[in-house]
């Protein structure tokens, strides 16, 4: 074996699929009962189109050129953010107020979503050298020339170079490293996980009727539970579909599942008419309840949008043996898609 991706988020099907291209042996392992990471979808009957995103959807290729080259080479197509009319302002003022608030410069979604990019680069590895429901548990060195895996069953395998593209938190307290200094696992340990503590409510409906009263979709709330809220709906307003990002606290939300739902349901029916109270379906994807993504030290510590880490988190480590390259590892966008996508690029440039 060549090379061995553990995690098969964005940044690992990046590298995977770039060393597959380049002719390596490679083997990519995801602990997760599916690929994608932190890019999920809720898809429609069959499993076939994208009805909405469960992880994230705004890219910015305005700004972002890595995104820019990727959405072109995949043939994807983006679409601008619906933002048309007033926002809903609440918990200001006693009443919900009215008034339209500007969008975000550049800020666009990706028709069928962020999936669409993970389902082009899936198709891109070969789906026997994919193990998923693999987590790793360990990492270590095999004389001197390559790195034994060690995976949850107590299997290993060997290979001449790992791409460790699993959030660094989760590396650093999951993961068996004994060559990695103590420094090393401080600065991976202190590396929150973006978005990682996040729970997204994603409520369908039969049409954008929110768009026919003048209002935008957009919630901005000091009551909650949403504490923001967008129209989701596709390109031209069908599947019609409001996205919130969740404010109660994970230990609240996964005491009261089913409070959270109705309480979300009462306050779309106060924003944006009775209407909401009744959607086709309504999705809350806990990302504070999955092990491979966050950590107690997230959870505990919550954290602002990352910055550029260390060049350390850069180098290989092991004589050139083992690399980080999770999105937290970028120096381009750490934490977003960009960063993902550029940090996988560079695992695989270095290695080829
Ligand atoms: C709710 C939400 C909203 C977001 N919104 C946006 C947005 O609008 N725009 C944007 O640019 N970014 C956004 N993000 C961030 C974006 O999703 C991430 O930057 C990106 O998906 C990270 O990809 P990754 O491959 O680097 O890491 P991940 O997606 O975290 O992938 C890591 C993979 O490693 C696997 N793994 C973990 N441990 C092990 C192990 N021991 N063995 C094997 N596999 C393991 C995990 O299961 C996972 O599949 C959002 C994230 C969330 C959660």
């Amino acid at each position: 074996m060549d090379v061995v991706v553990i995690g098969a988020g964005l940044s690992g099907l990046t590298t995977a699929a770039l060393l597959r291209e380049a002719g390596a042996d490679v083997q990519l392992v995801e602990a997760g009962p599916q690929v994608g990471g932190r890019i999920r979808a809720f898809r429609g009957p069959g499993n076939t189109s994208v009805l909405g995103d469960l992880g994230p959807t705004w890219v910015w290729p305005k700004y972002q050129p890595v995104v820019a080259r990727w959405v072109a080479s995949l043939g994807l197509e983006t679409f601008e953010q619906f933002n048309e009319g007033d926002a809903v302002i609440q918990g200001y003022a006693p009443t919900a107020l009215r008034q339209p608030l500007p969008g975000q410069d550049g800020m666009v979604r990706i028709v069928g979503g962020p999936s669409a990019i993970v389902d082009r680069l899936a198709e891109r590895i070969d789906p026997a050298t994919l193990r998923t429901s693999t987590p790793v548990t360990g990492l270590f060195e095999d004389g001197s020339q390559g790195v034994i895996v060690r995976l949850g069953s107590g299997e290993v395998i060997t290979a001449r170079r790992v791409v460790l593209s699993i959030p660094l938190r989760v590396a650093a307290t999951t993961l068996q490293m004994p060559w990695a200094t103590r420094e090393l696992a401080d600065l991976l340990r202190r590396t929150p996980t973006w978005m990682s503590t996040h729970a997204k409510a994603v409520a369908l409906y039969d049409r954008p009727f929110w768009r026919q009263a003048g209002l935008s979709g957009r919630i901005a709330s000091r009551a909650g539970p949403l504490l923001e809220a967008h129209d989701h709906s596709g390109k031209d307003g069908f599947p019609a579909a409001i996205f919130g990002f969740v404010g109660w606290p994970p230990n609240v939300r996964q005491r009261e599942p089913d409070g959270l739902k109705r309480a979300i349901l009462d306050q779309l029916s106060e924003c944006l008419g009775p209407s909401a109270a009744n959607p086709d379906d309504l999705i809350v994807q806990d990302w504070a309840t999955n092990p491979h993504i966050v950590t107690d030290l997230d959870i505990s510590e919550p954290a602002d949008h990352p910055g550029i880490g260390p060049a350390v988190l850069r180098q290989p480590h092991l004589d050139g043996r083992i690399r980080f390259a999770v999105s937290e590892a970028s120096e381009v966008s750490p934490g977003l898609i960009e960063g993902a996508l550029a940090a996988g690029e560079r695992a695989a440039r270095e290695l080829i």
